[in-house]
Protein backbone atom coordinates (compact mmCIF):
# COMPACT_ATOMS: atom_id res chain seq x y z
CA UNK A 1 0.00 0.00 0.00
CA UNK A 2 1.46 3.87 -0.53
CA UNK A 3 0.04 6.97 -0.70
CA UNK A 4 1.51 9.53 -3.23
CA UNK A 5 2.19 13.08 -2.81
CA UNK A 6 1.91 15.25 -6.16
CA UNK A 7 4.49 18.34 -5.70
CA UNK A 8 3.94 20.73 -8.37
CA UNK A 9 3.94 24.68 -7.12
CA UNK A 10 5.05 23.64 -3.60
CA UNK A 11 8.81 22.63 -3.60
CA UNK A 12 9.35 22.21 0.11
CA UNK A 13 8.84 19.46 2.79
CA UNK A 14 7.88 21.61 5.96
CA UNK A 15 4.94 23.24 6.12
CA UNK A 16 3.58 21.79 3.52
CA UNK A 17 -0.29 21.26 3.96
CA UNK A 18 -0.88 18.36 1.39
CA UNK A 19 2.58 16.43 1.86
CA UNK A 20 1.57 16.65 5.67
CA UNK A 21 -1.24 14.95 5.10
CA UNK A 22 -0.29 12.31 2.93
CA UNK A 23 2.25 11.49 5.16
CA UNK A 24 -0.30 11.50 8.28
CA UNK A 25 -2.42 9.36 5.90
CA UNK A 26 1.17 6.84 5.18
CA UNK A 27 1.48 6.48 9.05
CA UNK A 28 -1.99 5.47 9.38
CA UNK A 29 -1.80 1.82 9.67
CA UNK A 30 -4.19 -0.78 8.29
CA UNK A 31 -4.35 -4.00 9.80
CA UNK A 32 -0.67 -3.14 11.31
CA UNK A 33 1.12 -2.11 8.16
CA UNK A 34 1.97 1.37 7.22
CA UNK A 35 1.86 2.41 3.93
CA UNK A 36 4.98 4.27 1.50
CA UNK A 37 5.00 7.72 0.96
CA UNK A 38 5.70 8.42 -2.37
CA UNK A 39 6.40 11.48 -3.50
CA UNK A 40 6.38 12.92 -7.66
CA UNK A 41 6.81 15.74 -9.76
CA UNK A 42 5.82 15.63 -13.26
CA UNK A 43 8.05 18.16 -15.81
CA UNK A 44 5.33 19.62 -18.70
CA UNK A 45 6.90 21.00 -21.52
CA UNK A 46 3.71 22.36 -22.45
CA UNK A 47 2.24 23.90 -19.48
CA UNK A 48 5.73 25.61 -19.58
CA UNK A 49 4.88 27.12 -23.03
CA UNK A 50 1.33 27.70 -21.78
CA UNK A 51 2.35 29.56 -18.53
CA UNK A 52 4.94 31.81 -20.56
CA UNK A 53 7.40 30.21 -17.78
CA UNK A 54 10.57 32.17 -18.14
CA UNK A 55 14.04 30.01 -18.67
CA UNK A 56 15.17 31.48 -15.28
CA UNK A 57 12.26 30.01 -13.79
CA UNK A 58 12.57 26.66 -15.15
CA UNK A 59 16.28 26.86 -14.01
CA UNK A 60 14.88 27.66 -9.99
CA UNK A 61 12.47 24.94 -10.60
CA UNK A 62 14.87 22.02 -11.88
CA UNK A 63 17.75 23.08 -9.19
CA UNK A 64 14.50 22.95 -6.41
CA UNK A 65 13.90 19.69 -7.31
CA UNK A 66 17.00 18.59 -6.65
CA UNK A 67 17.46 19.74 -3.26
CA UNK A 68 13.91 18.14 -3.01
CA UNK A 69 14.96 14.85 -3.56
CA UNK A 70 17.78 15.12 -1.56
CA UNK A 71 16.21 15.84 1.52
CA UNK A 72 13.17 13.39 0.63
CA UNK A 73 16.06 10.62 0.35
CA UNK A 74 16.92 11.13 3.92
CA UNK A 75 13.62 10.25 4.88
CA UNK A 76 14.10 6.83 2.93
CA UNK A 77 10.97 8.53 0.34
CA UNK A 78 11.62 8.55 -3.39
CA UNK A 79 10.68 11.75 -5.55
CA UNK A 80 9.73 10.14 -8.77
CA UNK A 81 10.20 12.90 -11.82
CA UNK A 82 8.55 11.94 -15.18
CA UNK A 83 8.52 14.21 -18.20
CA UNK A 84 5.11 14.28 -19.71
CA UNK A 85 5.64 15.83 -23.02
CA UNK A 86 1.23 16.46 -23.76
CA UNK A 87 0.15 18.34 -20.84
CA UNK A 88 -3.36 16.97 -21.68
CA UNK A 89 -2.16 12.88 -20.89
CA UNK A 90 -1.20 14.37 -17.38
CA UNK A 91 -4.48 13.29 -15.96
CA UNK A 92 -4.21 9.92 -16.92
CA UNK A 93 -0.47 9.49 -15.82
CA UNK A 94 -0.99 10.86 -12.11
CA UNK A 95 -3.98 7.94 -11.87
CA UNK A 96 -1.69 5.58 -13.94
CA UNK A 97 1.19 6.18 -11.72
CA UNK A 98 -0.97 5.69 -8.79
CA UNK A 99 -2.14 2.12 -9.45
CA UNK A 100 0.87 0.86 -10.04
CA UNK A 101 1.88 1.71 -7.16
CA UNK A 102 -0.45 0.61 -5.49
CA UNK A 103 -2.05 3.81 -3.77
CA UNK A 104 -5.58 4.61 -3.97
CA UNK A 105 -4.43 8.15 -2.37
CA UNK A 106 -2.77 11.37 -4.24
CA UNK A 107 -2.28 14.57 -2.55
CA UNK A 108 -2.03 17.54 -4.19
CA UNK A 109 -1.94 21.42 -3.22
CA UNK A 110 -4.51 23.58 -4.57
CA UNK A 111 -3.35 25.85 -8.04
CA UNK A 112 -5.83 28.49 -8.28
CA UNK A 113 -5.49 29.27 -12.18
CA UNK A 114 -8.65 28.50 -14.32
CA UNK A 115 -6.96 25.36 -16.19
CA UNK A 116 -5.40 23.74 -13.08
CA UNK A 117 -8.51 23.76 -11.31
CA UNK A 118 -10.37 21.85 -14.40
CA UNK A 119 -7.47 19.45 -14.56
CA UNK A 120 -7.75 18.93 -10.92
CA UNK A 121 -11.30 18.32 -11.19
CA UNK A 122 -11.08 15.86 -13.89
CA UNK A 123 -8.61 13.90 -12.04
CA UNK A 124 -11.15 13.91 -8.97
CA UNK A 125 -13.86 12.62 -11.32
CA UNK A 126 -11.94 10.00 -13.50
CA UNK A 127 -10.12 9.17 -10.05
CA UNK A 128 -13.16 8.20 -8.64
CA UNK A 129 -13.90 6.01 -11.40
CA UNK A 130 -11.13 3.59 -10.53
CA UNK A 131 -11.22 4.00 -6.71
CA UNK A 132 -8.33 6.51 -6.09
CA UNK A 133 -8.82 9.95 -4.60
CA UNK A 134 -6.88 12.80 -5.63
CA UNK A 135 -7.35 14.69 -2.13
CA UNK A 136 -6.73 18.68 -2.74
CA UNK A 137 -6.05 21.19 -0.19
CA UNK A 138 -5.50 24.89 0.23
CA UNK A 139 -2.11 26.02 1.19
CA UNK A 140 -0.75 28.74 -0.88
CA UNK A 141 -2.50 31.28 0.79
CA UNK A 142 -2.59 32.45 4.81
CA UNK A 143 -6.16 32.87 4.55
CA UNK A 144 -7.61 30.74 2.07
CA UNK A 145 -9.80 32.23 -0.37
CA UNK A 146 -13.49 33.03 -0.31
CA UNK A 147 -13.03 32.81 3.14
CA UNK A 148 -12.95 36.90 3.41
CA UNK A 149 -16.18 39.04 2.70
CA UNK A 150 -17.55 42.67 3.43
CA UNK A 151 -19.36 42.84 6.36
CA UNK A 152 -22.06 44.73 4.85
CA UNK A 153 -23.41 42.73 1.94
CA UNK A 154 -21.22 39.75 2.26
CA UNK A 155 -19.51 40.12 -0.96
CA UNK A 156 -15.66 39.61 -1.79
CA UNK A 157 -13.15 42.56 -1.58
CA UNK A 158 -12.39 44.10 -4.65
CA UNK A 159 -10.45 46.98 -3.04
CA UNK A 160 -7.32 46.47 -0.63
CA UNK A 161 -7.28 48.32 2.25
CA UNK A 162 -10.92 47.31 4.18
CA UNK A 163 -9.59 43.39 2.84
CA UNK A 164 -6.26 43.83 4.64
CA UNK A 165 -8.04 44.97 8.04
CA UNK A 166 -10.40 41.92 7.58
CA UNK A 167 -6.89 39.49 6.56
CA UNK A 168 -5.71 40.86 9.39
CA UNK A 169 -8.43 40.59 11.84
CA UNK A 170 -9.01 36.41 10.70
CA UNK A 171 -5.71 35.99 11.20
CA UNK A 172 -5.61 37.18 15.03
CA UNK A 173 -9.05 35.56 15.65
CA UNK A 174 -7.75 32.33 13.83
CA UNK A 175 -3.80 32.03 14.96
CA UNK A 176 -4.45 28.32 13.76
CA UNK A 177 -4.05 29.43 10.25
CA UNK A 178 -0.43 30.41 10.77
CA UNK A 179 0.61 27.05 13.03
CA UNK A 180 3.29 25.40 10.67
CA UNK A 181 3.40 22.11 9.92
CA UNK A 182 6.33 19.69 10.19
CA UNK A 183 8.03 18.13 7.05
CA UNK A 184 6.73 14.34 6.15
CA UNK A 185 8.15 11.27 8.86
CA UNK A 186 10.45 8.95 7.33
CA UNK A 187 9.53 5.49 5.42
CA UNK A 188 10.52 2.43 6.17
CA UNK A 189 14.10 2.01 5.22
CA UNK A 190 12.95 -1.06 3.16
CA UNK A 191 10.86 0.71 0.89
CA UNK A 192 14.59 1.19 -0.52
CA UNK A 193 14.33 -1.96 -1.80
CA UNK A 194 10.65 -2.56 -2.63
CA UNK A 195 11.03 0.30 -4.53
CA UNK A 196 14.26 0.78 -5.97
CA UNK A 197 13.40 2.10 -9.29
CA UNK A 198 11.67 5.31 -8.16
CA UNK A 199 14.47 6.37 -6.22
CA UNK A 200 17.03 8.46 -7.57
CA UNK A 201 15.13 9.73 -10.97
CA UNK A 202 17.68 11.79 -13.11
CA UNK A 203 16.63 15.48 -13.10
CA UNK A 204 15.76 16.13 -16.67
CA UNK A 205 17.43 19.35 -18.65
CA UNK A 206 15.06 22.61 -19.10
CA UNK A 207 13.60 21.99 -22.92
CA UNK A 208 15.37 23.28 -25.67
CA UNK A 209 13.34 26.76 -25.75
CA UNK A 210 14.03 27.46 -22.23
CA UNK A 211 17.67 26.55 -21.94
CA UNK A 212 19.93 29.00 -20.39
CA UNK A 213 23.70 29.65 -21.50
CA UNK A 214 26.23 27.92 -18.99
CA UNK A 215 27.05 31.73 -17.48
CA UNK A 216 23.54 32.20 -17.64
CA UNK A 217 23.18 29.56 -15.06
CA UNK A 218 26.02 30.19 -13.20
CA UNK A 219 24.63 33.69 -12.23
CA UNK A 220 21.39 32.81 -11.52
CA UNK A 221 22.33 29.87 -9.27
CA UNK A 222 24.63 32.59 -7.25
CA UNK A 223 22.57 34.99 -7.65
CA UNK A 224 19.42 32.88 -6.29
CA UNK A 225 20.43 29.96 -4.63
CA UNK A 226 17.36 27.22 -5.00
CA UNK A 227 15.32 24.98 -2.29
CA UNK A 228 14.30 25.77 0.86
CA UNK A 229 17.40 25.99 2.91
CA UNK A 230 18.22 28.79 0.63
CA UNK A 231 14.84 30.86 1.45
CA UNK A 232 15.04 29.74 5.66
CA UNK A 233 18.40 31.50 5.34
CA UNK A 234 17.17 34.63 3.56
CA UNK A 235 14.39 34.94 5.34
CA UNK A 236 16.38 34.96 8.78
CA UNK A 237 19.15 37.42 7.42
CA UNK A 238 16.08 39.59 6.10
CA UNK A 239 14.47 39.41 9.71
CA UNK A 240 17.62 39.79 11.45
CA UNK A 241 18.95 42.75 9.74
CA UNK A 242 16.54 44.50 7.24
CA UNK A 243 12.80 44.16 7.78
CA UNK A 244 13.61 47.34 10.73
CA UNK A 245 13.99 49.47 8.04
CA UNK A 246 11.57 48.21 5.06
CA UNK A 247 9.00 50.73 5.56
CA UNK A 248 11.81 53.41 5.00
CA UNK A 249 14.57 52.01 2.56
CA UNK A 250 11.23 49.40 0.18
CA UNK A 251 11.16 51.81 -2.41
CA UNK A 252 14.73 53.16 -2.90
CA UNK A 253 15.81 51.73 -5.97
CA UNK A 254 19.70 51.69 -5.45
CA UNK A 255 19.26 49.52 -2.45
CA UNK A 256 18.37 46.44 -1.60
CA UNK A 257 16.07 46.89 1.15
CA UNK A 258 13.58 44.17 0.11
CA UNK A 259 13.64 40.44 0.99
CA UNK A 260 14.11 38.94 -2.28
CA UNK A 261 12.33 35.93 -1.05
CA UNK A 262 9.23 36.58 -4.22
CA UNK A 263 11.36 33.23 -6.15
CA UNK A 264 10.73 31.14 -3.45
CA UNK A 265 7.29 32.28 -2.43
CA UNK A 266 6.00 31.99 -6.86
CA UNK A 267 8.31 27.92 -6.23
CA UNK A 268 6.61 26.68 -2.81
CA UNK A 269 10.31 26.97 -1.69
CA UNK A 270 8.89 28.76 1.31
CA UNK A 271 5.00 29.60 2.47
CA UNK A 272 3.32 32.60 3.26
CA UNK A 273 2.60 31.10 6.29
CA UNK A 274 6.35 30.27 7.55
CA UNK A 275 7.38 34.10 6.66
CA UNK A 276 4.43 36.30 8.12
CA UNK A 277 4.63 33.30 11.12
CA UNK A 278 8.18 34.05 11.23
CA UNK A 279 7.49 38.04 10.82
CA UNK A 280 5.08 38.25 13.95
CA UNK A 281 7.47 36.23 15.73
CA UNK A 282 10.45 38.65 15.17
CA UNK A 283 7.38 41.65 16.57
CA UNK A 284 7.93 42.43 20.13
CA UNK A 285 4.13 42.87 19.97
CA UNK A 286 3.74 38.94 18.31
CA UNK A 287 0.63 40.85 16.35
CA UNK A 288 0.29 41.93 12.49
CA UNK A 289 -0.57 45.53 12.83
CA UNK A 290 1.48 46.85 15.94
CA UNK A 291 4.89 47.12 16.54
CA UNK A 292 8.24 47.27 14.25
CA UNK A 293 6.77 49.60 11.36
CA UNK A 294 8.70 47.75 9.04
CA UNK A 295 7.59 43.76 10.01
CA UNK A 296 4.11 45.62 10.24
CA UNK A 297 4.92 47.12 6.54
CA UNK A 298 6.37 43.73 5.36
CA UNK A 299 3.88 41.76 6.55
CA UNK A 300 1.02 43.79 4.79
CA UNK A 301 3.20 43.38 1.49
CA UNK A 302 3.19 39.12 1.82
CA UNK A 303 -0.85 40.13 2.35
CA UNK A 304 -0.51 41.38 -1.36
CA UNK A 305 0.31 38.26 -2.85
CA UNK A 306 -2.61 36.82 -0.99
CA UNK A 307 -4.89 39.58 -2.07
CA UNK A 308 -4.38 38.64 -6.10
CA UNK A 309 -5.01 35.12 -5.40
CA UNK A 310 -8.11 35.45 -4.57
CA UNK A 311 -9.41 38.11 -6.57
CA UNK A 312 -8.15 35.39 -9.03
CA UNK A 313 -10.35 32.74 -7.52
CA UNK A 314 -13.30 35.32 -6.95
CA UNK A 315 -13.29 36.97 -10.88
CA UNK A 316 -11.50 34.13 -12.96
CA UNK A 317 -12.33 36.06 -16.10
CA UNK A 318 -8.38 37.59 -15.48
CA UNK A 319 -6.67 34.27 -16.16
CA UNK A 320 -8.86 34.54 -19.92
CA UNK A 321 -6.51 37.52 -20.96
CA UNK A 322 -9.38 39.81 -19.83
CA UNK A 323 -9.24 43.03 -18.15
CA UNK A 324 -10.53 43.07 -13.98
CA UNK A 325 -13.29 45.98 -15.35
CA UNK A 326 -14.59 44.72 -18.96
CA UNK A 327 -14.89 48.34 -19.64
CA UNK A 328 -11.34 48.51 -20.46
CA UNK A 329 -11.11 46.03 -22.99
CA UNK A 330 -12.43 48.81 -26.07
CA UNK A 331 -8.92 50.74 -25.03
CA UNK A 332 -8.07 51.19 -28.63
CA UNK A 333 -4.31 50.43 -28.39
CA UNK A 334 -2.39 51.32 -31.53
CA UNK A 335 -0.99 48.44 -33.55
CA UNK A 336 1.13 51.08 -35.73
CA UNK A 337 5.30 50.22 -37.22
CA UNK A 338 5.44 52.73 -34.53
CA UNK A 339 4.20 51.28 -31.34
CA UNK A 340 5.82 48.27 -32.66
CA UNK A 341 9.13 50.23 -32.21
CA UNK A 342 8.42 51.81 -29.09
CA UNK A 343 7.51 48.56 -27.70
CA UNK A 344 10.77 46.99 -28.74
CA UNK A 345 12.69 50.23 -26.93
CA UNK A 346 11.04 49.35 -24.01
CA UNK A 347 11.68 45.70 -23.65
CA UNK A 348 15.31 45.97 -24.63
CA UNK A 349 15.92 48.83 -22.29
CA UNK A 350 16.78 51.43 -25.47
CA UNK A 351 14.21 53.95 -24.93
CA UNK A 352 16.30 57.13 -23.68
CA UNK A 353 14.63 57.76 -20.22
CA UNK A 354 17.37 56.51 -18.30
CA UNK A 355 14.94 55.06 -14.93
CA UNK A 356 12.97 52.83 -17.75
CA UNK A 357 16.30 51.45 -19.43
CA UNK A 358 17.99 51.06 -16.02
CA UNK A 359 14.86 48.66 -15.31
CA UNK A 360 14.26 47.19 -18.23
CA UNK A 361 18.02 45.75 -18.10
CA UNK A 362 17.68 44.94 -14.88
CA UNK A 363 15.33 42.40 -15.39
CA UNK A 364 16.96 41.53 -19.07
CA UNK A 365 20.54 40.41 -16.63
CA UNK A 366 19.03 39.44 -13.27
CA UNK A 367 15.72 37.71 -13.91
CA UNK A 368 14.32 39.72 -11.43
CA UNK A 369 13.28 43.60 -10.76
CA UNK A 370 12.69 46.04 -8.21
CA UNK A 371 8.77 46.45 -7.45
CA UNK A 372 8.99 50.17 -7.77
CA UNK A 373 10.94 49.64 -11.12
CA UNK A 374 7.91 47.50 -12.08
CA UNK A 375 5.45 50.05 -11.31
CA UNK A 376 7.06 52.56 -13.09
CA UNK A 377 8.02 50.96 -16.73
CA UNK A 378 4.46 48.96 -16.21
CA UNK A 379 2.94 52.64 -16.43
CA UNK A 380 5.15 53.89 -18.73
CA UNK A 381 4.55 51.03 -21.25
CA UNK A 382 0.80 51.43 -21.47
CA UNK A 383 0.32 55.26 -20.36
CA UNK A 384 3.63 56.86 -21.99
CA UNK A 385 3.84 54.14 -25.21
CA UNK A 386 0.55 53.14 -25.56
CA UNK A 387 1.25 49.68 -25.89
CA UNK A 388 -1.29 47.00 -24.64
CA UNK A 389 -0.25 46.41 -21.01
CA UNK A 390 -1.35 42.80 -21.63
CA UNK A 391 2.45 42.73 -23.78
CA UNK A 392 3.97 43.83 -21.04
CA UNK A 393 2.22 41.52 -18.31
CA UNK A 394 3.69 38.95 -20.89
CA UNK A 395 6.50 39.66 -21.31
CA UNK A 396 7.12 40.13 -17.49
CA UNK A 397 6.05 36.16 -17.20
CA UNK A 398 8.92 35.38 -19.84
CA UNK A 399 11.49 36.61 -18.15
CA UNK A 400 11.24 37.05 -14.36
CA UNK A 401 12.40 34.34 -12.17
CA UNK A 402 9.62 35.22 -9.31
CA UNK A 403 6.57 34.92 -12.57
CA UNK A 404 4.00 34.11 -10.68
CA UNK A 405 0.28 34.90 -12.83
CA UNK A 406 -1.63 36.10 -9.94
CA UNK A 407 0.53 39.31 -8.75
CA UNK A 408 2.07 39.87 -12.27
CA UNK A 409 -1.53 40.13 -13.47
CA UNK A 410 -2.69 42.16 -10.76
CA UNK A 411 0.24 44.20 -11.23
CA UNK A 412 -0.16 45.10 -14.56
CA UNK A 413 -3.66 45.87 -13.42
CA UNK A 414 -3.37 48.03 -11.24
CA UNK A 415 -0.11 50.14 -13.05
CA UNK A 416 -3.09 50.32 -16.20
CA UNK A 417 -5.55 51.21 -14.32
CA UNK A 418 -7.34 48.70 -15.15
CA UNK A 419 -7.62 46.14 -12.55
CA UNK A 420 -9.03 45.34 -9.34
CA UNK A 421 -8.11 48.43 -6.48
CA UNK A 422 -6.50 50.19 -9.56
CA UNK A 423 -4.02 53.23 -9.13
CA UNK A 424 -6.75 55.52 -11.05
CA UNK A 425 -6.39 55.30 -14.42
CA UNK A 426 -5.63 59.35 -15.15
CA UNK A 427 -3.12 59.36 -12.39
CA UNK A 428 -0.66 58.79 -14.82
CA UNK A 429 3.53 58.02 -13.02
CA UNK A 430 5.93 61.02 -14.68
CA UNK A 431 9.20 58.58 -14.88
CA UNK A 432 11.39 61.72 -14.13
CA UNK A 433 9.75 62.76 -10.94
CA UNK A 434 9.72 58.92 -10.03
CA UNK A 435 13.63 58.66 -11.30
CA UNK A 436 14.14 61.66 -9.09
CA UNK A 437 12.51 60.61 -5.90
CA UNK A 438 13.27 57.25 -5.77
CA UNK A 439 17.08 56.73 -7.45
CA UNK A 440 17.85 60.62 -6.45
CA UNK A 441 22.16 60.29 -6.97
CA UNK A 442 21.20 58.07 -10.22
CA UNK A 443 23.41 55.17 -8.75
CA UNK A 444 20.13 52.43 -9.50
CA UNK A 445 20.57 53.81 -13.49
CA UNK A 446 24.40 53.46 -13.26
CA UNK A 447 24.28 50.32 -12.48
CA UNK A 448 22.29 48.92 -15.13
CA UNK A 449 23.07 51.76 -18.02
CA UNK A 450 26.80 51.57 -18.78
CA UNK A 451 26.57 54.51 -21.05
CA UNK A 452 25.57 56.87 -18.19
CA UNK A 453 27.92 55.94 -15.83
CA UNK A 454 30.09 59.27 -16.63
CA UNK A 455 27.25 61.29 -15.79
CA UNK A 456 27.71 64.01 -12.88
CA UNK A 457 24.64 65.76 -10.52
CA UNK A 458 20.60 65.45 -11.89
CA UNK A 459 21.82 64.90 -15.77
CA UNK A 460 21.38 61.37 -15.56
CA UNK A 461 17.83 61.89 -14.92
CA UNK A 462 17.20 63.22 -18.22
CA UNK A 463 20.73 62.99 -20.23
CA UNK A 464 19.11 64.53 -23.64
CA UNK A 465 17.73 67.57 -21.69
CA UNK A 466 20.01 68.64 -19.09
CA UNK A 467 23.42 67.93 -21.29
CA UNK A 468 24.86 70.19 -23.99
CA UNK A 469 23.98 68.29 -27.21
CA UNK A 470 27.62 67.51 -28.27
CA UNK A 471 28.22 65.59 -24.58
CA UNK A 472 24.96 63.94 -24.99
CA UNK A 473 26.06 62.47 -28.55
CA UNK A 474 29.19 61.18 -26.95
CA UNK A 475 27.10 59.01 -24.60
CA UNK A 476 25.99 56.71 -27.13
CA UNK A 477 22.53 56.60 -25.12
CA UNK A 478 19.45 57.07 -27.24
CA UNK A 479 17.15 60.32 -27.66
CA UNK A 480 13.96 59.66 -25.21
CA UNK A 481 11.54 57.86 -27.37
CA UNK A 482 8.60 59.74 -26.26
CA UNK A 483 7.54 63.15 -24.99
CA UNK A 484 5.70 62.41 -21.54
CA UNK A 485 3.20 65.57 -21.61
CA UNK A 486 2.03 64.51 -25.33
CA UNK A 487 1.53 61.03 -24.04
CA UNK A 488 -0.25 62.03 -21.28
CA UNK A 489 -2.94 63.44 -23.25
CA UNK A 490 -3.13 60.79 -26.27
CA UNK A 491 -3.30 58.39 -23.06
CA UNK A 492 -6.36 60.19 -21.17
CA UNK A 493 -8.39 60.38 -24.83
CA UNK A 494 -7.93 57.08 -25.29
CA UNK A 495 -9.10 55.78 -21.76
CA UNK A 496 -11.90 58.54 -22.40
CA UNK A 497 -13.06 57.14 -25.27
CA UNK A 498 -13.50 53.62 -24.40
CA UNK A 499 -14.88 54.79 -20.89
CA UNK A 500 -17.88 56.85 -23.02
CA UNK A 501 -16.56 59.96 -21.21
P1 LIG B 1 9.36 42.34 -0.69
O1 LIG B 1 9.18 43.81 -0.78
O2 LIG B 1 10.33 41.82 0.27
O3 LIG B 1 7.91 41.76 -0.37
C1 LIG B 1 7.73 40.48 0.26
C2 LIG B 1 6.80 39.62 -0.56
O4 LIG B 1 5.51 40.21 -0.62
C3 LIG B 1 7.24 39.45 -2.00
O5 LIG B 1 8.21 38.46 -2.10
C4 LIG B 1 5.93 39.10 -2.67
O6 LIG B 1 5.61 37.74 -2.53
C5 LIG B 1 4.91 39.93 -1.87
N1 LIG B 1 4.63 41.18 -2.56
C6 LIG B 1 5.25 42.37 -2.39
N2 LIG B 1 4.67 43.31 -3.16
C7 LIG B 1 3.68 42.70 -3.83
C8 LIG B 1 2.73 43.13 -4.79
N3 LIG B 1 2.66 44.40 -5.20
N4 LIG B 1 1.87 42.23 -5.29
C9 LIG B 1 1.90 40.95 -4.88
N5 LIG B 1 2.78 40.48 -3.98
C10 LIG B 1 3.65 41.34 -3.47
N6 LIG B 1 5.43 39.59 -7.72
C11 LIG B 1 5.64 38.27 -7.94
O7 LIG B 1 5.91 37.52 -6.99
N7 LIG B 1 5.54 37.76 -9.20
C12 LIG B 1 5.24 38.53 -10.28
O8 LIG B 1 5.15 38.02 -11.40
C13 LIG B 1 5.06 39.92 -10.07
N8 LIG B 1 4.80 40.76 -11.11
C14 LIG B 1 4.59 42.10 -10.87
C15 LIG B 1 4.28 42.94 -11.95
C16 LIG B 1 4.06 44.31 -11.74
C17 LIG B 1 3.71 45.22 -12.91
C18 LIG B 1 4.16 44.83 -10.44
C19 LIG B 1 3.93 46.29 -10.19
C20 LIG B 1 4.45 44.00 -9.36
C21 LIG B 1 4.67 42.63 -9.56
N9 LIG B 1 4.99 41.76 -8.49
C22 LIG B 1 5.16 40.42 -8.73
C23 LIG B 1 5.01 42.25 -7.10
C24 LIG B 1 6.38 42.71 -6.57
O9 LIG B 1 6.99 43.56 -7.49
C25 LIG B 1 7.34 41.57 -6.24
O10 LIG B 1 6.68 40.60 -5.47
C26 LIG B 1 8.54 42.10 -5.45
O11 LIG B 1 9.25 43.02 -6.24
C27 LIG B 1 9.43 40.95 -5.06
O12 LIG B 1 10.58 41.39 -4.39
P2 LIG B 1 10.81 41.02 -2.86
O13 LIG B 1 10.59 39.58 -2.65
O14 LIG B 1 12.13 41.59 -2.49
O15 LIG B 1 9.62 41.82 -2.19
Amino acid sequence: RSVVHWFRGDLRLSDNTALNLASTMAQTSESGVNATLIAMYLISPEDFEAHLTSPAKVDFILRSLKILQQDLDKLDIPLYIEVVERRRNIQNRVLQLASEWGANHVYANAEYEVDELRRDVNIIRKGVARGICFSVHHDLCVVKPGELSTKSTGKQFSVYTPWFRTWTEYVHTHPEVLEVSPPPAANPSRTREIHSTLFNSPIPSAPESKSLSSKEATDLASRFPAGEHAAHKRLKKFLSERIARYSDDRNTLSERGTSMLSVHFANGTLSARQAVAAARDANTTKKLNAGSMGIITWISEVAWRDFYKHVLCNWPHVCMNKPFKPAYAKIKWPTTPEAETLFEAWRTGRTGIPIIDAAMRELLTTSHMHNRARMIVASFLCKDLLVDWRRGERFFMEHLIDGDFASNNGGWGWSSGTGVDPQPWFRIFNPLRQSEKFDPEGVYIKQWVEELRGIEGKAIHAPFERLDIEEFKKLGYPKPCVNHETARKICTIMYKEALGK
